[in-house]
């Protein structure tokens, strides 16, 4: 249970979607597999980020993870 100081009602949603298409490895189009969401207190509002997980489905051996790029402009990755 995550103790929060802020109130998250009114977050605005931001949805970060991962570059990456396709499997480097097999070449098969990746799978959405998870989000990873969050919430954000910055001067100017509550952000709720929500970071979406690409992986491959086809079972190829490549387990990399595929996932958006974290812009450290708006929160600092950690
Ligand atoms: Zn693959």
């Amino acid at each position: 249970m995550v103790r929060r100081s802020f109130d998250v009602s009114e977050a605005v949603l931001l949805y970060a979607e991962a570059p990456a298409r396709v499997c480097e490895a097999c070449g098969a189009n990746l799978w959405i597999r998870w989000h990873v969401p969050r919430f954000v207190q910055r001067l100017d509002g509550v952000y709720q980020v929500v970071r979406q997980v690409k992986g491959c489905p086809a079972g190829c051996g490549n387990k990399r993870k595929y996932r958006p790029y974290e812009d450290v402009r708006f929160v600092l990755p950690g």
